[in-house]
């Protein structure tokens, strides 16, 4: 509306009460004249404005009343706006209908979850998976629909960065894996799939690894035992030693590998976090260095830090075997007139288990690839010095069974931090009874530095 409009119905009004001003004056009540004329005038504006609000308050839609000026505006812009808001509910009412097609289609379960756990929607898969019912199980909590302990736990627990799998009944051959994906204000969305294939298939692969170490281990204790006699006889001729002690060395590999596939296929037969016992972390170490003192040199010097007195709640010849592998190889990878370290410390993060050297160090692209079964920077090398290409393997399945994670520091040409982290409920403070002498009593975190060997 212009301001020429505006201007317009203000002449129309002063024009209306001049009028009545008139009239009034031939009545000798001027002031009368105007009322009269403004009250009418009232009037008419009060009764367009009633069949607006009933033409606005009519379910059904009607033809708006046609007024011109300014009441004819305003209708005009109430339907321009009820059109627009009319396309955008449509719009989204049928990009809604997809959504709920096509997720009702998919292959996957999904189940919506408001911040309160309870059941807002799911679709078809999810109601077949879960053992959902269309409309009764809406509005219920999911934890009370789905009651595995594990599911709970995981619901509860808020880590979602790994799907949980788990037998929804006892009963049931079919294995789960779900998912949870918060989104919005504390909204979930639960992503169910079945993965009995993928359960049976990586549980005939654990099997056959162990079977097949299993089975290869008796043969190669008899080559090797032979092969020693064989190895000692005076009457092998000399042209036959070198290839006999060639024979035992690959054997010895052969066992090596047995051994540590065995060993990985024991961790790997749970994935629940081992509970153990309680292990003198201080004498662990200790045994690690007079193992490395007792092997020929050269050899890199090896120094030990023990900053805590802490001991460490697991299983002991895990984290033997764990410690060892890291230990054997910063030897392995260290030139004799290199330096290795070994440290043991606690912070609020809880306990550390660090090997360094000044080895050869890792290029940055092969550390993410360093834990993979077989994975080698230096196939060749790696050969060479006796490795089976499973010991980080194996160090990151122990730490994953005590809660805990292996960190890899390296600099190519300058040598490499490997670093064992256990989380605070795996520290046992040490005892008062344990403390070395001169020490104070239940002092655990004085740093002691052994002598270097
Ligand atoms: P391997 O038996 O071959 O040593 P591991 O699983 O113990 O197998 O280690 C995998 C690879 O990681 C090794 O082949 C080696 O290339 C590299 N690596 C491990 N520790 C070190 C280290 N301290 N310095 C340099 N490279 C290392």
């Amino acid at each position: 509306m212009s301001i020429l409009d505006w201007l317009w119905l203000a002449v129309r009004v002063l024009a209306g009460a001049g009028l009545g001003l008139l009239a009034g004056l031939l009545i000798g009540r001027p002031w009368f004249g105007v009322a009269l004329v403004l009250g009418l005038q009232l009037a008419w504006q009060l009764a367009r404005l009633s069949r607006v609000v009933h033409w606005l308050r009519r379910d059904r839609p009607e033809p708006a009343p046609d007024f011109g000026g300014l009441w004819g505006e305003l209708v005009t812009l109430i339907v321009r706006l009820h059109r627009r808001r009319q396309y955008h509910k449509s719009r989204l009412l049928r990009l809604l209908r997809e959504l709920r097609r096509s997720t009702a289609a998919m292959p996957d379960g999904v189940v919506v979850l408001n911040p309160g756990a309870e059941i807002l929607w799911f679709n078809r898969t999810a109601g077949r998976l879960l053992g959902l019912r269309g409309k009764t199980d809406v509005g219920f909590r999911v934890e009370n629909l789905v009651r595995h302990p594990e599911f709970v736990r995981y619901l509860r627990g808020g880590n979602y960065a790994a799907p949980v799998v788990f037998r929804p009944a006892a009963a049931s051959e079919r294995y789960l894996a779900i998912q949870v994906v918060p989104y919005g204000t504390g909204q979930r969305l639960m992503l169910v799939r079945d993965v009995t294939r993928e359960v049976r298939l990586e549980a005939l692969r654990k099997d056959f690894v162990a079977n097949a170490s299993h089975e290869l281990r008796s043969p190669l204790t008899v080559i090797s035992g032979y092969l020693e006699t064989l190895a000692e006889d005076p009457a092998l001729g000399a042209g036959h030693a070198e290839p006999v002690q060639e024979m035992r060395r690959q054997a010895e590999r052969m066992n090596l590998i047995v051994r540590d596939l065995l060993e990985l296929s024991r961790l790997e037969s749970s994935e629940r976090e081992i509970e153990g016992a309680r292990m003198d972390v201080a004498a662990l170490i200790a045994q690690l260095r007079r193992d490395v003192a007792a092997r020929p040199e050269p050899r890199p010097s090896v120094d030990v830090v023990l900053e805590s007195g802490a001991d460490l709640q697991g299983d002991e010849d895990q984290i033997h075997s764990a410690f060892r592998n890291v230990l054997d190889n910063a030897l392995k990878y260290t030139p004799p007139e290199g330096r290795v370290r070994m440290r043991w410390w606690q912070d609020a993060a809880g306990g550390h288990f660090a090997v360094s050297d000044t080895g050869i160090g890792i290029a940055p692209e092969h550390i993410p690839r360093l834990t993979e079964r077989f994975y080698r920077v230096d196939p060749g090398r790696s050969r060479e010095t006796g490795g089976s290409g499973l010991g980080l393997a194996i160090v990151k399945h122990v730490l994953q069974r005590h809660g805990g994670w292996l960190e890899i520091q390296s600099v190519e040409g300058q040598g490499s931090t490997f670093t064992c982290h256990f989380p605070p409920p795996r520290l046992v403070a040490s005892p008062p009874a344990t403390a070395a002498p001169g020490e104070a009593a239940g002092t655990v975190s004085q740093p002691r530095r052994l002598t270097a060997i």
